[in-house]
Parts: C-alpha cells; structure tokens; sequence
C-alpha cells in the first residue's frame, strides 16, 4: 500500500516539482490572458478527464491541477486584473498557507494549538488598536471572510439586545425586530438577516444621498417611524468602503443616531478599513473607533491569501454569550488558565488558523511596509482617474480609494455602450473590468487591487477603453 505520506525522497522531490510550476506562474502571471475564453463544457470535461478508479502519478496529477487553474481561471493575480477587492496574495502569506497546511493546526480549542490561537489573538489585539478601540476592551474572533464577520456582528447584535435570544430564539419576542443599512452595502449583510432567520423584510436599505453614503436623515426618519409603528430597531451597519464604489459613511453621524435609539453599529471595513494603517488616509475611518464592532478582510487590500477575516469588538463578553456551548468532550488541559477557545467565539467549530498568514506577512512587511504599498495603490488610482479624465471619461464616484466608476456622459442613453465595450475588453484577455450601476445607470468600474499594477497597466487599460468607445462609434 502506498504511504499517504509518500517517501521522503518523492516529497523532496515533489516540493521542488511544484514550486517550479507555481513559481512560472507566480513570477509570469502577466503573460496569461487576465481571463480565459469561458467554455463551460471544456472545462467540465478537464476537470472529469481523470478517473479516480485508476490513479495517476503524484507528478500527472499535480501537473494536471495546476495547467487546470492556469488555463480555466480568471487571473486575479494578474495586474491588469481591476475587478472586485480580490487582491493578488502576496508571496509571505502563501508561505504562511503552506505552513498552516502542514502543521494543520485545530483552532477550536486554545490548548491544542497555542501557538497560532495567541498569533491570532494578538492580531485581533493589534488592529483593535489601529482601529482605536480601547485597548482592555478588545476581543474578537477570526473568520473565513467578511460575509462570515458580518453574520457574526448581526448574531451579536441580537444577543446583545435580546438577552433572552440565545434560550428562547425569536419565540416569545413581542416586537418584530429590524435593522439598517444603506442601500449600497454589502449584500451578505442581507444573507446574514436571511441566515439568523430575521428575513429580508427586516432590513431597511436606507437610500444614500449624491455621494453615495447612507443618508442619515433618511436613516433617522426610518427609525422613528419603525418606533412608532411598533417594531424594535437592533441595530444599523455603515460600511467604511463600499463595494461598489468605495463610499464611506459618515461614522460619527451613524453613531449618534444608533445612541439615540440603542442600536448596536456594526461597521463593514472589509476593503477600506487598512486605510486606518496609512496616516494620510486613517481620517477617512474618523468614527470608526466609536463602532460597536468591526468587519476588517485582510485578503482584499491587505493580500493575504483567501479566508482571512477579522471580526472585533469592543464588546469584551458578547462573543461567549452569543456563541458558548458547553461540550463535555472538548479538551479542557487549560481549564484554570485565562484562555478562550475559539470554538464558543465562532460559527465555526473546528477551523482552520486564519491568522498565520497575516502574521508571517507582517513579520515580514512590518506596518511601514502596508503603509507603503496601501498609499502607492491610492496613487495609481489618483492617476488613473486623472487618465481617464484626459481621455474624455468623467469619474462617477468621489471614493479617496482606488475604485474608479466612470463613464463617457455622452453615451449615457445608450444602454448597450458599458457591456459592449467591457465584454470586448474581457474577450480581448488584456485587462478585466466590471460595470457598477449607479442610481440605476451602468458604470465602468475598475479597482486598484492588485499591489503590482503599474503607471503603463493603466495606461494600457485607458487605450483599450478609447479604442472601445471608437469601434462602438
Ligand atoms: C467583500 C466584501 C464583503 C464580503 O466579504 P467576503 O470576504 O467576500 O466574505 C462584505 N462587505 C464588503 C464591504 C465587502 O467589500
């Protein structure tokens, strides 16, 4: 029978073996098409051509994966890749997946893994602060991503407005009870009400003004006529960059509104909350430490590989009431130290360690290093819009970070033009971007993402959109 540890010199050999092919792919991912000519049935047929009744050799099989993801991906490393908030990974935090991968650790008790459970508690430490939380008050947990730490911030909220929620569930509430958000927020925020089993009837998508952040008259109205209707309003998320076109709320007005009727304020920082690392642009977040809790993504601007999400708090005690079960069988070596097993602060049970990546990419980079690479993105954004402007576009969004909705006004009533010409850009596998409506009429939208894009990538995308807008005529 064969060893699932194979030998140690098939290992050596197939560490080297892989690293080449990853390392081709890694140091030349501008040579790919940024996404592939999509042919569904091609790819099923890749992916269903091997047959697991007779097995391949480790270097068939790993080569087969990797030409796989070469050839049916769309490259998100690459730098002319301006999608969503989906960064290329830097180098460090792929070591740290590596590295996580191997010694497997189990994040949900604290005693099994020490080492990584205290990495990642010092992390949550660390960005409480940047955030400006007060510093005996930070807790908080890892999550496989920003859908996960908002659905965590909305079981929070409930628990803290309704003690009894945890026994009793929504049975026995006399009021129904509602929540807010604009209108541009993320929409796991909705998944998260459909999840606890609020519904999406409890979520007000307060309309956001011009600049499209919530409009916080609107928002108040809201509540007030909710009060006096008879619900019971829980709690309101600002998000801190959205993802459409990277809108700031006003956080210190969404604060006073939720101390006025006791709502818990969640603020959802999945991209924009690493400007707090960069002192040019932490301003930006100006309310943000007055929050109840934060979402913060550090595999979109912080390009850690995927799964890497902080959900914190300033709430010291909210996680355990809203997640702590008592399981006999857990291991308890730790009992009479201060320590928390993830287990009752998470979804999640047994769980992978989130926060090595991070904290090797950190090691590595240091703040001065974030800092750095976070402001030379905004700078690539500032100069692409000053592009696009040259070139007769009008930037339709006024975000401070690198996320550009633009449009040419002159084409404003032709409902094809934004699909024509970005479809022609993403078949053409020079550049990938995608369209965003604003007030219901399609935009460009393009997004600095990817810390290696250069002054000529934009250069290059800007050409391949004034050649779009000639040949639409
Ligand atoms: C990306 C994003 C999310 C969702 O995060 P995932 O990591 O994709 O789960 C939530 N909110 C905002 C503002 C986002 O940009």
């Amino acid at each position: 029978m064969q060893s699932f540890d194979l030998n140690p010199s098939e290992r050596q050999e197939l560490y080297k073996f892989t690293i080449d092919l990853l390392e081709k792919y890694y140091s030349d991912t501008k040579s790919n098409r940024v996404s592939p000519k999509l042919d569904i049935s091609k790819i099923v047929d890749a992916v269903r051509k091997v047959n697991f009744s007779e097995h391949l050799t480790s270097k068939e099989a790993i080569k087969h994966l990797v030409e796989g993801m070469k050839n049916h991906s769309v490259h998100t490393p690459h730098p002319k890749y301006f999608g969503l908030y989906n960064p290329r990974a830097n180098f460090p935090s792929i070591m740290g997946d590596l590295i996580t991968a191997v010694f497997n650790p189990q994040l949900a008790a604290w005693s099994h893994s020490p080492f990584a459970n205290e990495i990642e508690n010092y992390l949550i430490a660390e960005f409480g602060k940047k955030f400006g939380y007060p510093h005996a008050n930070i807790d908080g947990v890892f999550a496989s991503g920003g859908a996960e730490a908002n659905l965590t911030s909305v079981l929070c909220a409930v628990n803290h407005a309704f003690p009894q929620f945890a026994k009793s569930g929504w049975f026995g509430m006399s009021k129904r009870p509602v929540m807010y958000c604009s209108a541009e927020s993320h929409h796991s925020v909705h998944k998260a009400a459909k999840t606890v089993g609020l519904g999406y009837d409890a979520i007000r998508n307060i309309p956001v003004r011009k600049d499209l952040k919530m409009d916080l008259e609107q928002l108040k109205g809201t509540i007030q006529k909710d009060v006096q209707e008879g619900y019971q309003p829980f709690m309101v998320i600002g998000t801190a960059g959205t993802t459409g076109t990277g809108a700031i709320d006003d956080l210190v007005g969404i604060r006073k509104i939720a101390d006025e009727y006791a709502l818990w304020f969640h603020v959802d920082a999945a991209y924009g909350g690493a400007a707090v690392l960069h002192p040019d642009l932490k301003d930006l977040l100006d309310g943000i430490s007055l929050s109840d809790s934060i979402t913060f993504d550090a595999h979109k601007w912080l390009s850690v590989t995927m799964g890497t999400s902080l959900f914190i708090t300033r709430h010291k005690g909210i996680l355990s009431e809203t997640f702590r079960i008592t399981a006999e069988y857990m291991p308890k070596e730790a009992k009479d130290l201060e320590i928390v097993d993830p287990f009752t602060h998470s979804i999640q049970w047994s769980r992978r360690a989130y926060g090595i990546k991070l904290y090797l990419a950190l090691m590595i980079f240091g703040w001065e290093g974030y800092e750095k690479t976070i402001r030379h993105q905004t700078k690539i954004g500032e100069k692409l819009k000053e592009l696009l402007e040259k070139g007769g576009w009008t930037v339709m969004n006024s975000s401070p970070f690198p996320v550009v909705c633009f449009m040419d006004e002159n084409y404003l009533d032709h409902p094809d033009f934004t699909k024509t010409v970005i479809n022609e850009i993403i078949d053409s596998g020079k550049s990938w971007i995608s369209i965003y409506p604003i007030f219901g009429k399609p935009t460009f939208r393009a997004c600095i993402t990817n810390y290696n894009t250069s002054v000529e990538d934009i250069e290059e995308l800007v050409g391949e959109l004034n050649e779009g807008r000639e040949r639409f005529g």
